[in-house]
């Protein structure tokens, strides 16, 4: 077998990593300088060992280093010297003149001649995953100021709505009062024409009543304080039942429900957010048809998935986007009354929960609403 000079062969590999490697004696004589580090500063091996290393690098000399240094030659004790905290220990150009970002541990080595320890100092040129992490925290800062503003934008936008639809309540209510006034009082004395008009305007008004109830409505929806906190959703689509009741009865509507799980939620908007759609799957029931409701929930990705499913009407999918937006209707209120505010309550809602929301269906056949929800613990599988 051929003999291996095993000393020869460590520094060769110690030549071939990216690291610069020095290894000094307490005395600050250096007895080892790998390629590497030739390479960065282009002082060769030949030149600097034997000879003191604060003579080359002067701010070695600075206290910082000497008190670290003496730790690791008289107790053994590791030093590191991240880039964030010091000056790189042995400066080292790029080409571009820039100086490298390093990342040093310097490592006690028992002493081969004498007590104590040698350092062995090794310099990682972290440079680019630096820049790399310096861009991530800008692109990190500008996405929480986007956001931030987004927020506040929001807010200002609901103020608005609330405080217009609010304040509109008022002089609306006088109208509807003085147009009903005036189709009670002068009904005989006028017109069918004139009786006509006014019946459009107490109409008119009416529908702008409920639209501004509406408005107002959704702009609250997260504006008071919600209280998440474990919730049975069994409860909750329980009391939606029953606050659905006299509908139920009336329509003969069959609901099958699997057995639902706990979540983390603000109740009085879960209630509202299962009645809507419940409302919904029985309202745009086919006409031929008893209406067939089935509620279910699973574990998928960390979250509960629910959905609520109809055997109604359908919805075209051109439209699966459209319906959840403010006062969307895909159906005159002479077919089916409303005021396209249900689903728009209910995105809010779920999107207010940390949840999506979305819709699958086929026209005739009938639709499926799904959504997410947090479970009691932070990943329900
Ligand atoms: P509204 O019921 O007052 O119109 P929504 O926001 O609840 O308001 O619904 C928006 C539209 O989405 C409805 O007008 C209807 O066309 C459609 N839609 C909602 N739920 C269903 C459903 N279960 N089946 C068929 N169409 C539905």
């Amino acid at each position: 077998m051929k003999n291996i000079n095993t000393s020869n062969v460590s520094i060769e590999i110690l030549d071939c990593v990216p690291v610069g490697l020095c290894l000094l004696r307490k005395d600050f004589v250096v007895l080892f300088w790998n390629s590497c580090l030739e390479t960065w500063t282009k002082i060769p091996r030949t030149e600097i060992v034997g000879t003191n290393i604060n003579d080359r690098f002067p701010h070695l000399h600075l206290p910082k280093y000497q008190l670290r240094f003496k730790k690791v030659f008289q107790q053994g004790v590791t030093a590191i010297f991240s880039p964030q905290l010091h000056e790189p220990l042995i400066p080292c150009l790029l080409p571009n003149g820039k100086q490298r970002i390093q990342h040093t541990t310097v490592n006690p080595v028992p002493a081969f001649e004498g007590e104590g320890f040698y350092g062995l100092l090794a310099i990682e040129d972290v440079t680019n995953a630096t820049s790399m992490l310096t861009m991530y925290h800008k692109e990190l800062k500008e996405r929480k100021q986007i956001q931030e503003e987004l927020e506040s934008s929001n807010a200002e936008l609901e103020q608005f709505a609330y405080i217009a639809s609010h304040d509109l309540r008022e002089p609306l209510r006088i109208a509807i009062t003085f147009s009903q006034l005036l189709q009670q009082s002068y009904s005989k004395q006028l017109d069918a024409e004139a009786d006509k008009i006014i019946n459009f305007i107490v109409d008119a008004a009416r529908r702008m009543q409920a639209l501004i109830t509406d408005i107002l409505e959704y702009s609250q929806v997260n504006k008071n304080k919600q209280r998440f906190e474990p919730t049975d959703s069994q409860e909750v689509l329980e009391t939606s039942l029953l606050n659905l009741k006299l509908l139920l009865e009336e329509t003969e509507a069959i609901v099958k429900v699997e057995t639902l799980p706990k979540v983390i939620g603000d109740k009085l908007q879960l209630v509202q957010l299962f009645q809507n759609l419940l409302d919904n799957a029985i309202k745009y029931r086919n006409s031929n048809q008893i209406p067939e409701i089935e509620i279910g929930a699973k574990a998928e990705n960390g979250k509960w998935l629910f959905w609520i499913k109809d055997n109604g009407i359908g919805i075209p999918s051109q439209y699966f986007e459209r319906i959840f937006k403010i006062f969307q209707r895909l159906h005159s209120r002479e077919e089916y009354p409303g005021t396209g505010i249900g689903l728009a309550i209910c995105q809010k809602i779920v999107r207010g929960h940390g949840g999506e929301i979305w819709v699958e269906s086929e026209p005739g056949k009938g639709t499926t609403f799904f959504f997410t929800l947090r479970g009691k613990e932070s990943s329900p599988n």
